[in-house]
């Protein structure tokens, strides 16, 4: 078989791996593979070129995607998926592998639409994909988001402060949520779960009334009330409250780490199983790992939904901060 492979959307760390498992596992069957440069952009301007293993060679620790990504609109629209297709058709390639996030899977299903074969590879530091349990970037970007919790949690303690820590995770609460459990958060706000300007403080109010040297708000930047709305309310209630209020908005830095063990598993895992998915002659589908086992599901299923929030993870959370 000839098969391509791309990532698109948004970087996360192990897409790499990812790519290289595409890589070695096709060539292991005695197919060529084609890496696409910067996504779907490069599949419209024709930028493929063959890989051998050596060209996959050095990249699983390397965090980003050295095959580059792009955001392509002209790729929603028919007319530019059919330029792109007949780009693979004219190198007789016979199925594409998009390593991608939620976006990019929306396009997977579009071109699987159009009848191409195409399998996706779930990958953003988000974790918003459905289908799948834990995408491909996200421990390590939840373990970035954690550090710097720590660190601020250093500062706070000393100086009887609050502090509230905007994660990334775009309309999706995943990050905000692990890493506040994890770093110890008196109180989470997540976009599947919104907590008021005033609730917030309050909470912040009693950890300050119950002794606490500081206090963690862990602020998902999706969520409506974020750490602007917070800055206003506290603005105007500081005195009541006992603790200082300091921001950080953690922003791209959580999405450019090396990755985890578990990220460079996980796309080897994932990589491996698309390239095996497309042996087995099926195609149209996300590989997943659900519960530890590998799964696909119709990308039709999954274009344009969210994985759903874990409310027990949220209540726990909530326990823990007393
Ligand atoms: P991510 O994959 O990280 O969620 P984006 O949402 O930016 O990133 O999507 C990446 C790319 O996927 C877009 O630039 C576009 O080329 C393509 N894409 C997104 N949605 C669709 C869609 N509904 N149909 C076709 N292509 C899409």
């Amino acid at each position: 078989m000839r098969i391509a492979v791309l990532t698109s959307g948004g970087d996360a760390p192990g897409m790499n791996a990812a790519v290289r498992a595409v890589t070695r596992g096709a060539l292991a069957k005695g197919w060529e593979v084609f890496g696409v440069r910067n996504g779907y952009a490069g599949l419209l301007a024709d930028e493929l070129a063959q890989l051998a293993a050596r060209d996959v060679g050095g990249i699983v620790q390397q965090g980003g995607t050295t095959l580059g990504s792009a955001r392509c609109p002209e790729f929603a629209e028919a007319a530019g998926r059919a330029q792109a297709i007949r780009h693979l058709k004219k190198r007789n390639i016979e199925a594409l592998v998009v390593v991608g996030g939620n976006g990019s899977q929306s396009g997977s299903a579009s071109l699987a639409r159009d009848g191409f074969p195409v399998v996706g590879v779930p990958s953003t530091i988000d974790n918003d994909l459905y289908g799948n349990d834990v995408s491909i970037g996200c421990d390590t970007a939840i373990n970035i988001t954690l550090e710097a919790i720590d660190r601020l949690r250093t500062t706070a303690s000393s100086h009887h402060r609050a502090f509230a820590v905007e994660t990334m995770g775009r309309n999706c609460g995943y990050i905000a949520l692990m890493a506040g459990i994890a770093g110890g958060a008196e109180v989470i706000a997540l976009p599947e779960s919104e907590i008021q300007p005033a609730e917030l403080a309050e909470r912040l109010r009693a950890a300050y009334q119950r002794g606490k040297t500081h206090a963690l708000a862990v602020i998902a930047e999706g969520a409506k009330c974020g750490v602007h709305e917070l800055m206003e309310y506290y603005g105007a209630h500081r005195k009541s409250i006992g603790f200082d209020l300091r921001v950080t908005r953690l922003g791209h830095v959580v999405r450019g780490g090396i990755p985890s063990a578990a990220d460079r598993v996980l796309a080897t895992r994932l990589g491996a199983a698309a390239v095996d998915t497309l042996a087995k002659g099926r195609h149209g589908v996300l590989v997943g790992l659900i519960k530890g086992d590998t799964v696909v599901t119709p990308l039709e299923e999954i274009a344009g939904k969210m994985r759903p929030a874990d409310a027990s993870l949220l209540e726990l959370a909530r326990t823990m901060a007393i």
